[in-house]
């Protein structure tokens, strides 16, 4: 029986009718409470954003040129009664109403850490950031461990090229820790993002070879093909150049954590079972649970 069918039947997970978008349980989100508790990191500016961004900002971040087909655009009415009468009409009869639809002025968020950057813009000391919250991406799978609506936790520093690598190393090694924890042993693979098309396989092939891109891996979902549960990506001067964001008078250098809040629950469902309540106790005293 696989993961996903083992969580729906136990009502862990609750299949909310498109693929990759599940209701959780009481006992999934206190697993996901106990690792946000885990995650920060003293002295870290909090910040918290809704699943939306802007759309002017979003463009600014080259992601339409790289993930087009990942991106989720929020539409809405903006019509008149007439306008109104013509959508339900179409409705009715089994046309396309959403052509009676115009593009809303934000769009999902595609990472945690991108609504960041946009209000960065301007001299910034070097720092870290605790960013939290849902996302979305356009690919709808039955794989449980590839959802479309999802929660990510990023550490986010922003300063100077060394820090920035330093601080990479850093919450690599920290979550490696936690993970080990929790019981989970992960593996760390240099990896690319999902670049669209032709030119997208230069930038794969470049993010590899320049080491940009770590995962931690493990078994989740598939036996044969490990999942990542978490990332830590150096943006070089990306989204530094993107948004205008300075530190010590220089182009300001980026760095992520991200921590996939979904994944590590699925992980540990995984590896420890569906019924939390009988889950290692020491995993469940590190959890909180
Ligand atoms: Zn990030």
């Amino acid at each position: 029986v696989s993961l996903r069918d083992a969580l729906l039947s136990t009502g862990v997970l609750v299949d909310a009718g498109s693929p990759g978008v599940y209701g959780r349980s009481a006992a999934y989100e206190a697993v996901v409470a106990g690792l946000e508790r885990l995650i920060g990191e003293p002295g870290s500016r909090v910040v918290r954003f809704p699943p939306v961004e802007s759309r002017a900002a979003f463009v600014g971040s080259g992601y339409l040129g790289s993930f087009p087909d990942l991106l989720g655009s929020i539409s809405t009415f903006r019509g008149d009664d007439r306008d109104h009468a013509a959508l339900l009409k179409t409705y009715e009869s089994g046309g396309d109403w959403t052509t009676g639809l115009v593009p809303a002025d934000v769009v999902l968020a595609p990472a945690v850490c991108h609504p960041l950057y946009p209000t960065l813009a301007g001299d910034v000391e070097a720092g870290t950031y605790d960013v939290s919250g849902w996302v979305f991406r356009a690919e709808p799978s039955q794989d449980v461990a590839r959802m479309q609506a999802f929660r990510q936790h990023d550490l986010v520093y922003v300063g100077t090229p060394d820090g920035a690598e330093q601080a990479r190393a850093a919450w690599l090694d920290r979550a490696t820790a936690t993970f080990a924890e929790l019981g989970i042993g992960v593996e760390r693979v240099v990896a690319n993002d999902p670049f669209f098309g032709r030119a997208g396989r230069v930038l794969s092939v470049g993010q590899r070879s320049d080491e940009l891109k770590y995962e931690l891996v493990c078994e989740v979902s598939s036996p044969d093909k490990p999942t990542a549960i978490g990332s830590g990506n150096l943006h070089r001067d990306h989204f530094g150049d993107a948004y205008g964001i300075r530190c010590g008078g220089v182009t300001a250098h980026s760095a992520c954590f991200g921590y996939g809040l979904d994944r590590i629950t699925l992980a540990l469902l995984r590896h420890h079972g569906v019924d939390v309540t009988a889950w290692p106790s020491a995993v469940r005293d590190r959890l909180g649970l």
